[in-house]
């Protein structure tokens, strides 16, 4: 039986953990990604150093890897689907299209007929003020494109807060005014669709962010089961319009009758679902590697009930103690340097009684 070989676009941590996942199933891992001594090359067969967009490191990827992948939503498109002429790239590079857009994202979301937050596209200073006017002096104002971990954001609580310079401030690019969403509770579900169609889904997990950086995930969810299997209509109904294959991560807010409002998804591992190598059999790693391989999934439920903590720049030096505590899985990701709002490594710890 020879090794399959995985490309995995993309070197930071979810690559890494798609690697080790992927290495336990046979495969070889390739990784395209600039750096070097990346996480992920560090648990990888082998490293094409080069940029995400690189037609000559494309071309070698999709020649020397039996399936490609990625770890994260800004691959170019237009590289996704130059790869996907060559070989089989999952998740489809029109998810990435998708997810790359918070306009194009909440149009798709809401022709699912799944609800987000009411938005109005902002071009310029005048537009945000109109915005700003018609959603009573609140809203949160992001960037279009490419923000993450709350970057590229501005929140308008009353009228109070003057909207002046506010479309520059984001620096003069695309943007998005949502409505303000008066949020119980966040949670996300992690989704996995298979090349048949068949989908499994991971319980909803409750997260709660610090300074824009998710800092808890907790199973089970305060949320009741009917919201629950809200989540998870609305994630069958994404993956399927997509034609999806892999994992998938969609966050949404909990309003307080329980019913839901999308905010965002992930075509990809999501650090949301880092409890499940923890408190599940199969993890989402080793379910998106089952998805793009053409595996059967892997049953996604929950044997423990848990909390993954993210381990954030200097919160790793608390890793003594975290390494001391009883049912606790420490990952840590092979960085050195512990910058401010870095991701340096997680660690889940089980309650039993699930
Ligand atoms: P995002 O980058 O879209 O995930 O936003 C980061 C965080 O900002 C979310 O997890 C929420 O806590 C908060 N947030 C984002 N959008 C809204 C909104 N429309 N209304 C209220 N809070 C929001």
């Amino acid at each position: 039986m020879s090794a399959k070989t995985i490309g995995i676009i993309g070197g930071g941590q979810l690559g890494r953990m798609l690697a080790m996942a992927a290495a336990r199933l046979n495969f070889r891992t390739i990784i395209l990604e600039p750096q070097a001594d990346c996480p992920a090359a560090q648990v990888a067969n082998e490293q094409i150093a080069a940029a995400y967009d690189d037609a000559t490191a494309l071309a070698e990827l999709a020649k020397l890897c039996d399936v490609v992948t990625y770890e994260f939503e800004n691959v170019p498109v237009s590289a996704a689907e130059e790869l996907a002429s060559r070989v089989a790239v999952y998740p489809p590079p029109k998810a990435l299209e998708m997810a790359q857009d918070r306009l194009t994202e909440k149009q798709f979301i809401n022709g699912c007929g799944i609800p987000t937050a009411r938005f109005h596209a902002v071009d310029s200073q005048a537009g945000l003020e109109k915005a700003l006017s018609d959603f009573g002096g609140q809203g949160v104002l992001k960037t279009r494109r490419l923000g993450y971990d709350g970057k590229g954001q501005r929140v308008y609580r009353s009228v109070a807060d003057s909207p002046e310079g506010g479309y520059a401030a984001l620096g003069n690019v695309p943007l998005i005014l949502e409505s303000f969403v008066s949020f119980e509770r966040e949670i996300s579900i992690i989704a996995a669709r298979a090349i048949d169609g068949t989908v499994a889904c991971y319980d909803p997990a409750e997260n709660v962010h610090r300074n824009g950086i998710l800092h808890t995930s907790t199973l089970p969810s305060g949320i009741s089961e009917k919201t629950a299997a809200a989540a998870r209509e609305a994630a069958e109904k994404i993956l399927t319009a997509l034609g999806y294959v892999g994992v998938i991560g969609i966050e949404f807010f909990v309003l307080a009758d329980g019913s839901l409002i999308a905010n965002e998804m992930a075509p990809r591992v999501h650090n949301s679902g880092h409890w499940t190598e923890a408190a599940c059999v199969i993890s989402q790693f080793e379910q998106h590697i089952r998805a793009v391989a053409g595996l059967p999934l892997g049953n996604p439920r929950r044997h423990s009930d848990c909390v993954m903590t993210n381990l954030i720049g200097d919160d790793i030096l608390a890793l003594p103690e975290w390494l001391r505590l009883d049912d606790t899985l420490v990952h840590l990701y092979g960085k050195t340097e512990a910058r401010p709002g870095r991701k340096m490594g997680h660690v889940t710890t089980l309650a039993h009684g699930a």
